[in-house]
């Protein structure tokens, strides 16, 4: 598979705005490659020239190839540490989803997937006995960016945050929570909304599916944009009653129904809900204008 990251404004001294950068291997190791960009361009803020020749998977792993000139040998060195950290982690996240995974056979080719991915589209995967880098000594699960990526098990069993909205504490510098309709949860219970404790980890795919936080870890249902979420929580909340599972915060698709409802229940002033009903025609504008132009 063939990723583009655009690399904008998230590594500004890497030097690689000029152009879209096409990566061969699966977006489940997108986090992998962040932390590696993160690292290089920290490293690069003091000056030189990076240039990233290759990202490939190649007999399973994670290989990259980049040139760097004018800079210290001791960035030089923290650079290509950081590489073969990235290495050494694409043995143990499978390529496919990002949870943990381990390095299996599938005939003549090598891949690292997780026990869902091991039986797919190659066929059923043998998991690889030899050890791995045994020149290289790395302990994945003393690695928190390990450690904090679940198993397919432990992710089937975690509890669901539906209509999931990520909030930063902009003055404390705390890290960010999450806030939802919690089920299978074991404090709160079914449908209610709550809050979690700081997020630990979030997975990288588009849509995130997972997220570990102090306290556990929970799989994310849909994330609704941030009027359409508002408008949902005001209905849902002003019902007085939990969110049956399977059903849409604020009770169904009917956003019109649902802004009607808040205007003839006399609990919110009208002004906000203008201001909620033009925030949300707004977006809805925006999804459009994306939708049509993903469409062409
Ligand atoms: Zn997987």
């Amino acid at each position: 598979m063939r990723l583009i990251i655009r690399p904008n404004d998230r590594y500004p001294h890497l030097g690689l705005d000029r152009r879209p950068l096409a990566i061969a291997c699966g977006e489940g190791w997108l986090g992998i490659l962040h932390a590696f960009f993160t690292e290089a361009d920290k490293v690069m803020a003091v000056g030189g020239s990076f240039t990233v020749l290759e990202v490939m998977e190649e007999k399973g792993v994670l290989h990259m190839h980049y040139a760097i000139a004018q800079i210290a040998p001791d960035a030089r060195r923290a650079i290509d540490d950081a590489c073969r950290l990235a290495a050494a982690r694409s043995f143990h996240i499978c390529e496919v989803c990002g949870r943990r995974g381990r390095l299996h056979t599938f005939g003549d080719l090598r891949k690292v997937v997780c026990s869902e991915h091991a039986d797919g589209e190659l066929g059923k995967g043998v998991p690889f006995e030899d050890p791995l880098n045994a020149l290289d000594p790395y302990f994945p699960d003393v690695d928190p960016f390990i450690a904090a990526r679940p198993t397919v098990t432990e992710f089937d069993a975690a509890p669901i945050i539906e209509g999931w909205l990520i909030e930063e504490d902009s003055e404390g510098g705390r890290r960010p929570w999450l806030y939802g309709w919690f089920f299978s949860e074991p404090v709160t219970r079914d449908g209610e909304h709550g809050h979690t404790s700081p997020i630990v980890q979030m997975d990288d795919m588009v849509p995130p599916r997972w997220v570990r936080t102090d306290t556990r870890l929970y799989r994310l249902g849909m994330c609704y944009p941030p009027a359409e979420r508002e408008i949902r929580y005001w209905a849902q909340k002003l019902s007085r009653r939990p969110v049956p599972y399977g059903e849409r915060p604020g009770g169904s698709d009917d956003m019109e129904a649902m802004l009607a409802f808040l205007r003839s229940s006399g609990r919110l002033r009208s002004t906000k809900i203008d201001r909620l009903e033009q925030a949300y025609r707004e977006e809805q504008g925006h999804v459009n204008e994306v939708g049509k132009v993903r469409a062409t």
